[in-house]
């Protein structure tokens, strides 16, 4: 019997990875490498929608390699690999893209945020970039996607995109198991707790996992609080109840506890305890990291053979794919001579 296969992805964009895709994604990434067949990759080319400049994206990339691996996701255990290396990702996205409502597609909501945002004027890309994430999914034939809950109406998406292809064309593509509400799947901004923290967004009211420690304390401290001096999780409080969230997912300990261990004790301690604690949650990646990219050889030779592991699953799914769609397979090319 195999084992369960996991797979999920993170874009190379922000100045860094932030202190919600620890919480809400990869931490869950790096515990479930022993039990799971775990694919891990950088989307570079969901990282285009935001444009880029070309030298950054590539940078970020590099450095994105780097932060994972400092995170804990361990290449001798799983697969780390970077989407554009593998060009089965866009031809699948195509072909589900032609199993795509355009309704169904417009109801994203983070389409329709992105729309309100860029006042009409996004582009394509960011249009269909649902489409090619259920293709990076359903190419490695994952059983459970760990991501945060703003992707969850993108994981429906891909089920329902899994569902009709094998309708229609025959069994073919596993449905991956919706992942199950954890504490820390919805981070939001320090300085707007009625938005999530967001790379790309960045700003005070991000924590990046690379930050000084004098910076993690200094935007922690900052945060919006709401009125009044009680350390409590609820509705009139989102700051407060995201200050705890974080500590409770850092220090493992519930909320109802902590809310109890602050009683009287007003905002600044609690404030103080929360960045002591994630400032000591991310030192060893710190270092870690830094040694990774003093050796870019090594982060090479890992997105090599990432690559090539991923590869040969991503043939696999392929040439399934295309037999089942009716693609005239190319002859064989003619030996010389
Ligand atoms: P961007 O602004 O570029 O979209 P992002 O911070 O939203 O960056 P993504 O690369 O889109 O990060 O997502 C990587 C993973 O992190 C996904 O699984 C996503 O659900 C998760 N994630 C992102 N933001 C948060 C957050 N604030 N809380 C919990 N999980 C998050
Ligand atoms: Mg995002």
């Amino acid at each position: 019997m195999r084992r369960p296969r996991v797979l999920s992805g993170i874009r190379p964009t922000g100045q860094g990875f932030q202190l919600g895709n620890y919480l809400g994604a990869v931490q869950h990434w790096a515990a479930m490498q022993d039990d799971n067949e775990c694919f891990f990759f950088l989307a570079d080319l969901h990282a285009l929608t935001a444009n880029p400049q070309p030298e950054q994206l590539r940078a970020r990339t590099r450095e994105s390699v780097a932060e994972l691996l400092a995170m804990g996701v361990d290449p001798s255990r799983s697969t780390v690999f970077v989407q554009s290396h593998l060009p089965q990702h866009p031809e699948l996205g195509w072909i589900l893209s032609c199993l795509t409502g355009f309704g169904e597609a417009s109801r994203m909501t983070q389409f329709k945020d992105s729309q309100q945002r860029d006042k009409g004027e996004g582009s394509v890309g960011l249009f269909t970039y649902p489409v090619l994430q259920a293709a990076d999914i359903l190419m490695y034939q994952a059983d459970a996607v760990p991501i945060g809950e703003d992707q969850r109406q993108h994981l429906e998406l891909t089920r329902d995109l899994a569902q009709r292809f094998n309708h229609r064309y025959g069994d073919t593509f596993v449905l991956p198991a919706p992942y199950a509400g954890r504490a820390g799947e919805r981070i939001k901004d320090l300085q707007d707790p009625s938005r999530k923290m967001s790379k790309s967004i960045g700003g005070n009211g991000t924590v990046w996992v690379l930050d000084e420690p004098a910076v993690v304390t200094k935007k922690i401290r900052s945060a919006v609080t709401d009125t009044g001096r009680e350390v409590r999780a609820t509705g009139d409080k989102p700051g407060i109840t995201n200050l705890l969230t974080i500590l409770s997912v850092v220090t493992g300990d519930g909320v109802g506890e902590l809310e109890g261990r602050y009683e009287g004790r007003g905002y600044g301690d609690f404030k103080a305890d929360v960045a002591a604690e994630v400032v000591e949650l991310f030192a060893p990646v710190r270092e870690r990291y830094a040694e990774l990219m003093a050796d870019p050889g090594h982060l090479d030779s890992v997105l090599a053979q990432g690559a090539a592991s991923a590869r040969v699953v991503a043939d696999r799914t392929m040439t399934e794919v295309r037999e089942r769609v009716g693609l005239l397979p190319p002859a064989p090319a003619r030996q010389a001579g």
